[in-house]
């Protein structure tokens, strides 16, 4: 039973490369920013309290986020493992999930980061602006965006390669050769 993170900075692909490693190991792919995306779609009290810091490009407090995060890992599906990605992104998230996980006696197995340069990153999401129009996808939110993951989101990293349960992989590249990357990264890892 795999329990694993999946983390980069937005527009690394994590939500592709999630989707594909949840297929191919048969572990659940749970996305914070999915699941505020479909609360917001359907104007629920959790997503209208989200859109107003997910427009922002800021973090959701994480009081909402842990309390979501902690329900969805109650459901039946998780039994299985679980791949999340986009959680945790503060070292306070850190901590609650230490807590979540403590109460069953689990551990995470692998913690993934995929990395890459922040201009090319500007660059993907740009272009996924035109596509999906998503409210979050533009240069200034996107730069936003960007500097909470460097100055928050590489603590959680730093904290994960302290237990030695990190691995790193270049996000740049076709979406099937990070995929083998991704993939050899955590055989290496599960193995090791
Ligand atoms: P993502 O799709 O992972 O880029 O997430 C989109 C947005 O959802 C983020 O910019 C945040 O506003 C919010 N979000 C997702 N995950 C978290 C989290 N773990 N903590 C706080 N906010 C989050």
């Amino acid at each position: 039973m795999t329990k694993m993170l999946i983390i980069g900075p937005p527009g690394s692909g994590k939500g592709t490369q999630a989707e594909r490693i949840s297929e191919r190991l048969g572990v659940v792919a749970i996305s914070t920013g999915d699941i505020f995306r479909a609360n917001v779609k359907g104007e629920t009290p959790l997503g209208i309290e989200a859109k107003k810091y997910m427009d922002a490009g800021d973090f959701v407090p994480d009081s909402v986020t842990n309390k979501m995060v902690r329900d969805r890992l109650s459901e039946s599906d998780v039994e299985g493992g679980f791949l999340l990605d986009g959680y945790p992104r503060t070292t306070a998230q850190v901590d609650y999930l230490d807590g979540i996980l403590a109460t069953s006696e689990e551990k995470l197995d692998v913690v993934l980061q995929l990395t890459a340069d922040d201009e090319e990153l500007v660059h993907r999401l740009l272009g996924r602006a035109k596509e999906t129009g998503r409210s979050d996808d533009n240069e200034a939110v996107i730069r936003h965006r960007l500097d909470l993951y460097h100055e928050q989101t590489e603590a959680v990293v730093a904290k994960y390669a302290e237990r030695g349960i990190l691995t790193q992989v270049d996000g740049i590249g076709g979406i099937d050769e990070v995929t083998d990357r991704v993939m050899n990264a955590i055989k290496s890892a599960q193995a090791a």
